[in-house]
């Protein structure tokens, strides 16, 4: 290994000094351009050789002029003044004001004779250079481009990505299986022979499936660290070019560098940039096609022999091409869910080593709260709880911060200072109000940690709720009842000020959403049955049952809608005291809590 880290290092160097040697050859040819221009604009324009037009008029009227030469296209003349040797130069203001001149006779009748000549190469010189200018600019653009994309100087760009990495399975929290599939691939890389002389194949290709942050990247980092080999990565977005055939020819030079490195992790994030289905021959989809066959006969390519084990992330596996999961290719996969409440408490620990924490904080109690949450969401959390520490002047990190920390990460930063007028203020207010006291009726839906219309990020209020426990399946009932958690925004708007408005627009998404994957996803419409009806894609496909399905499917996500918005009216109708009541309070406090809010439902 350190004889290859040796060659790169010469390579680098050599690199180098061909990279200055070029800059300096480019300096010396500008300099010698400069130098010829100015000699032939020097080139007999010495002061006392020089006329200008209104001087050799006089000449010629007096008589002294004896030879003129004139070059095709110049307003330079040689004149030849009789008994002076040395010719002159005139300019003149144009060639056409000279050939007037010509044609009045004027040189005739004072007998001055006219030698007309073709420019020669070299007084055209500057005018070609000068021409030709534009096109050497576009040139070195062009090259420049091409360097920039990595053809100059192949290979350099994958430089920084092949050092050994110091990550290990001590570094991922959680994850315990997974982690036991793939020790196995460590084995492989540290002992190939033992494998191969029992007669196993060692396994060309592992496919990590999961959520953006759910570690992919980390656990590839971990494994080339455990096994302690290179670890050479891109991004499959990187493959996507803007010439064709240069995404094929990286896949090419990403494995012949993997070849010199074996045994080492070749890892693609986002591999369904290039992996996504084969399609037509046209335009951009035949440049992904060439990329992804190349990747296909690479991964084919190598034997067994090179210990090469390419790890590839994707968060869309519906989307790969079925030719990349056929066996000797990515014929293992791991998904890596979103971890657990043990997990999360346990990523927390890791990222909250080199943190100060105040003696009362228990990530057990920020693990609860954030079902759902990613590795990274979680990392970046404790995070942003040290940098609000840090601007808090506190001494260490305190619940208040992590609070604020989640809440920054779900909803965004809080806008204090963002002037609101009296009105939007009392329209939030009972939007919130709405959506809270909606909820404390319904049964599958979690309790209300705070309620706010002090805006954060997007949102011009916000209402918490409890997180809920880690559970795999969502029930039919608990869907409809988020329906109508949803809508209790609007449907307060729409009971207390009798008109609706713009901030409700992104429940009403949410719930449409909501109403169309009951229906063609989950199969919970009792009309349409338990029917998928969308494809790989995520695109609606009915079509092969007909308009009326297309109907259907329309009708029965409104009356989802229509239902739960009824239901929600329902609710606040039977409950306007405690709707006014809490709007009221939020207007005056801006934010309450957990129990200020259960206080209202108490007696
Ligand atoms: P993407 O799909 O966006 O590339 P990814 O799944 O590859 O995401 P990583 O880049 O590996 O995610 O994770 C981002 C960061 O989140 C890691 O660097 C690490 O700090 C943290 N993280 C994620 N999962 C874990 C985990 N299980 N244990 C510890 N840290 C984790």
């Amino acid at each position: 290994m350190k004889k290859d880290n040796d060659k790169n290092k010469n390579k680098k160097k050599i690199k180098t000094l061909l990279n200055v040697m070029y800059t300096l050859i480019l300096l010396i040819l500008i300099g010698v351009m400069i130098f010829i221009i100015y000699k032939i604009q020097k080139e007999g324009n010495s002061e006392e050789n020089k006329l200008t037009y209104t001087q050799l008029l006089n000449e010629i009227q007096n008589g002294n002029v004896e030879k003129i030469e004139m070059t095709v296209g110049s307003t330079n003349l040689k004149v030849k003044i009789k008994d002076v040797e040395k010719e002159k130069t005139a300019i003149i203001p144009s060639t056409q004001v000279f050939m007037e001149l010509v044609q009045a006779k004027v040189l005739e009748n004072n007998n001055i004779q006219l030698e007309t000549k073709t420019p020669s190469f070299w007084a055209q010189l500057p005018s070609y250079i000068i021409s030709f200018l534009p096109t050497a600019i576009m040139l070195a653009l062009i090259i420049m481009l091409f360097k920039m994309q990595g053809i100059g100087e192949k290979g350099e760009i994958y430089d920084d990505t092949e050092r050994k990495t110091k990550v290990t399975f001590d570094d991922i929290a959680g994850l315990d299986e997974e982690k036991e599939e793939l020790i196995e691939i460590v084995e492989f890389l540290k002992k190939p022979k033992k494998f191969t002389e029992m007669g196993a194949k060692i396994p060309k290709g592992v496919l990590l499936y999961g959520k953006p942050g759910t570690g992919k990247t980390l656990i590839a980092k971990a494994i080339a660290g455990e096994a302690d080999v290179p670890f050479i990565s891109m991004s499959g977005s990187e493959f996507i070019e803007m010439f064709a055939g240069l995404g094929a020819s990286r896949v090419r030079k990403l494995f012949d560098k993997a070849r010199r490195l074996a045994p080492c992790i070749v890892f693609i994030d986002e591999i369904d940039a290039i992996g996504s289905r084969r399609s037509s021959n046209n335009g951009a989809e035949s440049e992904n096609n060439q990329t992804l066959n190349q990747l296909l006969v690479e991964m084919d390519g190598f034997s067994s022999e090179e210990t090469i084990i390419v790890l590839a992330a994707t968060n869309r596996p519906e989307m790969l091409d079925k030719a990349l999961l056929r066996p000797g290719r990515f014929d293992r996969q791991i998904t890596i869910p979103p971890p657990d409440l043990p997990g999360r408490e346990a990523i927390l620990k890791i990222h909250a080593k080199d943190k100060k924490l105040a003696e009362d904080v228990s990530l057990y109690s920020i693990a609860e709260d954030t079902a759902g949450f990613t590795g990274a969401e979680l990392a970046n959390i404790l995070n942003e709880a040290a940098i609000i520490a840090t601007k808090n002047e506190h001494e260490v990190i305190t619940n208040a911060d992590l609070d604020e920390a989640v809440k920054k990460v779900t909803v965004g930063l809080e806008k204090t200072s963002r002037k609101i007028s009296e009105k939007d203020k009392k329209l939030t207010a009972y939007h919130e109000a709405g959506h809270a006291i909606v909820s404390q009726f319904l049964p599958t839906q979690t309790s209300v940690k705070e309620v706010s219309i002090i805006p954060r990020g997007m949102a011009g209020g916000y209402t918490m709720y409890k997180s809920d426990e880690d559970k795999y399946y969502i029930s039919k009932t608990e869907m409809e009842e988020k329906l109508i958690a949803l809508l209790g925004g609007r449907a307060a708007e729409k009971l207390v000020l009798n008109d609706i408005s713009t901030g409700a627009s992104n429940d009403i998404e949410v719930a449409t959403k909501i109403a169309k994957d009951m229906i063609t996803v989950y199969g919970m419409s009792d009309v349409i049955g338990p029917i998928s009806l969308k494809d790989n894609d995520g695109q609606l496909e009915y079509q092969m049952f007909g308009d009326d399905m297309q109907d259907a499917i329309g009708k029965e996500v409104k009356r989802l809608i229509d239902v739960a918005y009824k239901d929600a009216q329902e609710i606040l109708k039977q409950n306007m005291e405690t709707l006014h009541a809490i709007a009221s309070e939020l207007i005056a406090k801006e934010k309450i809590n957990e129990q200020e809010f259960n206080k209202f439902f108490n007696n």
